[in-house]
């Protein structure tokens, strides 16, 4: 059976799942591995976030959409950490 659960409810089980999973970026999709078998993410011409796993095509959301998500959003937090003022830039 299919349920939809909202996704408050699940969220707090993902977010968990989510922040062990391992997040590999190459050219346009994530390779996302520490559960059972690893997943390709993707992001469409959208820029919506897609995986290739069940959980997914049910419910348009997943663990592994969410730990690209959280990847993402801390590689945004490092490099605006080591952004440079332009002024100190010199050109
Ligand atoms: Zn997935």
């Amino acid at each position: 059976m299919i349920k939809d659960e909202g996704v408050n409810k699940v969220s707090a089980n993902v977010m968990k799942k989510a922040q062990r999973l391992k997040v590999e970026k190459s050219d346009s999709s994530w390779l996302v591995s520490g559960g059972k078998e690893p997943h390709i993410v993707e992001i469409s011409p959208e820029y919506e976030f897609k995986c290739d796993c069940m959980g997914f095509v049910m419910r348009k959301s997943c663990s592994h959409v969410l730990a690209v998500k959280l990847h993402s959003e801390k590689i945004s937090k490092e490099l605006k950490l080591w952004e440079i003022d332009p002024i100190y830039l010199g050109c």
